[in-house]
């Protein structure tokens, strides 16, 4: 059974990854659109944790819910409202269970993905963070390594797509060659899992 303390870690090594990871997001951002992802990220997450310090919460539900509140609150790009939405959909879908099974976790998930379907109107191939996050919550049945090998293979894929949502979009044809940088940063999200995993 996954408890409050399993998701604190999992947002916990997330902000890690990131902060790890920022120089390279905004590497990517900048090739094919504002070159603010890594820092947008790094902002949102560290506020985050701040945050999670302060209230405690002591849910499954109520950690990811404060987390998605949070990044919609501190993120001022396209990423901010879309991961939050991710968040705050999957710790809704959780309630206030103490602890909820990996299953509960996917389908939790999906229901995330949904909410940034539904916000954002992208689809698979659009070249976007739905297309790590779409594969990884396929394979969360699997287990959280397979989990995060879907993630980070859908971000690879992202390469040679021509990007149809956000910024990207605007450069027609010439986002082609490039890796999304949502969806890289998505594939730091689900590794998080196997990470947290570990205890
Ligand atoms: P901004 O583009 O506003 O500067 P970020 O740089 O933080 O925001 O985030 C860009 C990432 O957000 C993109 O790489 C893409 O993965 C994701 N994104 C943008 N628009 C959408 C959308 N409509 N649906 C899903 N993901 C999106
Ligand atoms: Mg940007
Ligand atoms: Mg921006």
């Amino acid at each position: 059974m996954l408890d409050a303390d399993f998701f604190r870690r999992w947002i916990t090594a997330t902000a890690a990854s990131v902060d790890r990871e920022a120089q390279r997001l905004t590497a990517l951002d900048s090739a094919i659109g504002d070159a603010d992802h890594g820092s947008n990220l790094q902002r949102g997450f560290a506020a985050v944790l701040a945050t999670l310090e302060k209230e405690a919460p002591d849910t499954p539900g109520a950690v990811l819910s404060l987390a998605g509140r949070q990044l919609i609150s501190t993120v001022g790009g396209a990423s901010g409202p879309l991961y939050g939405t991710l968040l705050r959909r999957a710790g809704k879908v959780l309630g206030d269970a103490p602890e909820v099974t990996e299953a509960q976790l996917a389908e939790a998930l999906r229901a995330g993905v949904d909410g940034v379907k539904a916000l954002g109107g992208a689809a698979p191939g659009d070249k976007t963070m739905l297309d790590a996050l779409i594969p990884a919550v396929d394979a969360l049945g699997e287990g959280f390594d397979a989990a995060r090998r879907a993630a980070e293979s859908g971000a690879v894929e992202t390469t040679p797509m021509q990007a149809r949502k956000g910024r990207a979009s605007y450069l027609g044809e010439r986002s082609i060659g490039h890796q999304d940088p949502g969806a890289t940063s998505s594939a730091l999200l689900i590794a998080a899992l196997a990470t947290a995993a570990e205890g």
